[in-house]
């Protein structure tokens, strides 16, 4: 590792100092007889000037490197109020480790072209600055876990039965035997909330959605909690309390990049608990004043979803949903056996879903009867239904759509801008 400075970490307190920068060429122009090279790292960007009077070798060596070149450069800072960030760096030294003649990105790039080489798009400042703000989120998530005392668990992938719906699955020939990529960790969580009461996993889920929304992907990372002698009122509260501490932080750690991509800060810093929560029925009461044509039992979409976040200036709730639009696994409410103990969190600005959560239904003859009503076989689910067998308690959960969050934190115009490689139907490369 050389011994070396950010660029962010050049303040021009450090006036006439002598450092030494790594990173790639961003931008570069030449004016006479000096080259001025804006540097990029992991941490910002720095310009550097290159005179020949300084150093003819390292003027000349400027002259030449290509945008994206990795170089390392030596020079001395030098507090100028023209220059980007109040300073720039006096440069008298360059060593070339990698020359660029030509970088295939350019400013008038297409979105398409943008994802055909994603792999060279992600040193942009601005992807950059998405996938910072994305692991502000998760630190944050794992700060809050951790002090409230949730053990992370580790599920796996590979399953043998649907948790959200067979239409979603990606089936793989698994040695003789037919498998399938796992949708959601949720049934074996709700197994290790048993010995460990209070768990949480993040994982890839894969759902193999050919709607091509702006919210949906084939493989996206899922943040999901199940806790033990929880109802879904306690769960929302957890909920809220973890979106809004995850929200809070990244704006405190991250605030310069979120405003890089949103001027407007108030629907996040308005994300504190409690959050607004409307029942479905009032939702379909509100969407069919606006002139939606739904009706009570119908499932919203996303477009049903962006007309209900007008009304609201923060992240909500709907709970109660019809429970024939909901997971078999979700219990009935005792009050009325058309809904179910379900809620998801909506964030507002259009955004819509960002968490689905639910009590889960703890009677063994009642999720055998839900399992029958949904068409499907007990036997498929016989080790989950153990679960009702021995100990049952009264539990509750939640996932969480990581890329979601963050395409909302942003404001970004789709969810695969929030993520490294994306995946949907139409793209599996690079
Ligand atoms: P939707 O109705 O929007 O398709 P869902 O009800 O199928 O979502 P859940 O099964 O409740 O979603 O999954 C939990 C969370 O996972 C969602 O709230 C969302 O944040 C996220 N999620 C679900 N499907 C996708 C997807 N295809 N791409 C990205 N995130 C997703
Ligand atoms: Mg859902």
């Amino acid at each position: 590792m050389i011994d070396k400075i950010y660029c962010a970490e050049i303040k021009p307190e450090m006036e006439r100092q002598r450092i030494k920068l790594a990173g790639w060429v961003y931008r570069k122009r030449e004016i006479k007889d000096k080259v001025f090279i804006v540097l990029r790292d992991s941490s910002g960007i720095i310009q550097i000037v290159f005179k020949e009077e300084l150093s003819k070798e390292a003027y000349g060596k400027a002259r030449k490197v290509g945008i994206e070149s990795s170089i390392i450069a030596e020079g001395v800072v030098k507090p100028d109020p023209r220059a980007p960030g109040g300073v720039e760096i006096q440069g008298d030294r360059i060593e070339v480790i990698s020359n660029v003649e030509f970088f295939p990105i350019t400013k008038d790039a297409s979105e398409e072209f943008l994802l055909d080489v994603r792999h060279l798009h992600l040193r942009s400042p601005k992807v950059a600055a998405i996938m910072k703000v994305k692991a502000t989120l998760m630190q944050a998530a794992r700060e809050w876990l951790l002090q409230d005392g949730w053990y992370e668990v580790f599920p796996p992938i590979f399953l043998t039965a649907a948790v959200e719906g067979g239409s979603t699955l990606f089936k793989l020939k698994y040695f003789d035997k037919t498998a399938y990529l796992s949708q959601s960790a949720q049934l074996y969580l709700e197994a290790a909330i048993f010995g460990l009461e209070k768990v949480w996993s993040l994982t890839p889920s894969f759902r193999a959605e050919k709607s091509r929304t702006r919210r949906h992907l084939t493989e996206f990372w899922h943040l999901e909690l199940e806790a033990a002698w929880m109802d879904l009122w306690d769960i929302m509260k957890v909920e809220e309390e973890l979106v809004s501490y995850m929200v809070q932080r990244t704006l405190e750690l991250r605030r310069k990049e979120v405003e890089t991509f949103r001027k407007d800060l108030t629907t996040l810093k308005n994300a504190e608990p409690p959050f607004p929560r409307i029942s479905y029925d009032e939702a379909i009461d509100i969407l069919q004043s606006k002139g939606v044509q739904i009706e009570w039992g119908e499932d919203m979409g996303a477009d049903e979803e962006r007309v209900l976040t007008q009304e609201f200036d923060r992240p909500f709730f709907v709970y109660g949903y019809p429970k024939h639009i909901k997971a078999f696994y979700m219990k009935i409410d005792p009050e009325d056996e058309r809904k179910a103990l379900a809620a998801d969190m909506l964030a507002p600005e259009g955004y819509g879903e960002i968490i689905g959560g639910s009590q889960r239904e703890d009677s063994y003859e009642k999720l055998v009867q839900r399992i029958i009503e949904e068409g499907m076989d007990p036997k498929d689910y016989e080790w989950y239904l153990d679960l009702r067998k021995y100990g049952s308690v009264p539990h509750s959960g939640f996932g969480l759509g990581v890329e979601r969050l963050v395409a909302w934190v942003l404001k970004l115009d789709h969810i695969k801008w929030a993520t490294l490689f994306p995946r949907t139907p139409a793209r599996l490369y690079p």
